[in-house]
């Protein structure tokens, strides 16, 4: 039987979040420049590539795969590897296949991604005002997002709301945004903005501590830290007022690596190991060439030896991102 991943510091890797491409039909401010140039098409790997390297991961003990990107939903034809890969999951060698999504394209799809076998996924919605969605997001289309939030909670998937948390911009929101979600039987999640790649302002000025956020917030709701995990790094209370469950993403004022469980591949079959470092393992090689699932292990087994203890994300006026790739190439 193959060794299953454990890394140096003895975590073991049992999560794996998949880029399916780097491309996105926004330009959210935090996460991309208005002008961004994107991976030539022929560099990507193929679908089916794409699930050859899902299946190399789930024989060395992956039990969850999340679909990101980019916008996972823009892909061509992305419903023939969530379909392959839900069916993994429904012969129980997954706990679970999942995705991050924008929204924008939910309507089309959310029924055929429930009936892969998807059970939750997570959907970005950093503001329910139309004129901060368009800012933020640089395109007016919130209506279309929230028709694809309907049609998910329409198609039975378990709903998480991500909304990165913005000083100034959409920090405001935050209690109706939770009051809405909850409302609707949604966790909402807020998340710290990161330092990745370079974007057209300085994301010192949109940098909010949740710490911040966390106690403005209880001077209006009673929150309950509660043990509940989801496999990610968010922290969940519940609010008493709403019923609903309140997670924290806080990865620069707490860093929760000493438990991390997550390996990325992105659409080019880069392994990074850490989101907050640059170095990475070649899948793609490995992939293509003569013996792909011993040379596939042989690159899982390098990327476990040179997995990070931590990431060093750090915000300070005017510095540079702490790695220069954006979040968009790796997935959140
Ligand atoms: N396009 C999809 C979406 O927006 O849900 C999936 C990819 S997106 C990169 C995944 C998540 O990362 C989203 O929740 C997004 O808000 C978040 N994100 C993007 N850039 C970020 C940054 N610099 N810091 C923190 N979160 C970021
Ligand atoms: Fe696209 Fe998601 Fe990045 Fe927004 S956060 S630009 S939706 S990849």
């Amino acid at each position: 039987m193959t060794e299953m991943l454990t890394d140096s510091f003895g975590r073991q890797i049992t999560y794996l979040r998949l880029s399916v491409t780097d491309r996105c039909d926004l330009r959210c401010t935090y996460c991309m420049a208005e002008s961004m140039t994107f991976l030539p098409r022929k560099e990507l790997l193929t679908l089916e590539e794409l699930g050859d390297v899902s299946e190399a991961f789930i024989a060395r003990g992956v039990r969850k795969i999340r679909l990101t990107g980019g916008e996972p939903l823009v892909r061509r034809d992305v419903m023939t590897l969530v379909r392959r890969l839900g069916d993994h999951a429904k012969a129980g060698r997954l706990d679970e296949v999942t995705m991050t999504t924008n929204g924008t394209l939910l309507s089309k799809y959310a029924a055929e991604i429930a009936d892969c076998g998807v059970k939750r996924i997570n959907i970005s919605l950093d503001s329910r005002d139309p004129e901060v969605f368009a800012k933020l997001s640089r395109r007016d289309v919130l209506p279309q997002v929230l028709t694809g939030i309907e049609a998910a909670r329409q198609a039975g998937l378990k709903i998480k709301i991500n909304m990165v948390a913005l000083k100034g911009v959409n920090d405001h929101e935050v209690p109706e945004m939770m009051r809405w979600a909850h409302g609707q039987g949604m966790d909402l999640t807020l998340i710290e903005v990161m330092p990745m790649g370079s974007i057209d302002e300085d994301r010192f000025d949109q940098y909010l501590p949740l710490t911040a956020t966390r106690d403005r917030l209880e001077e209006e709701f009673t929150l309950t830290d509660i043990a509940d995990r989801t496999g990610g790094p968010a922290r969940y209370s519940r609010v008493l007022e709403t019923g609903g469950r309140l997670g924290l993403i806080t990865p620069l004022t707490n860093n929760f690596c000493a438990d991390c469980n997550r390996l990325r591949v992105t659409c080019t079959g880069q392994i990074y190991m850490c989101l907050g470092q640059s170095d990475h393992v070649d899948l793609r090689e490995a992939l293509r060439g003569e013996n792909p699932e011993q040379d596939l292990n042989v690159a899982l087994d390098r990327a476990m030896l040179r997995k990070p203890e931590k990431h060093d994300f750090e915000i300070t006026s005017g510095s540079a991102p702490a790695v220069s790739r954006h979040m968009s190439v790796t997935g959140g």
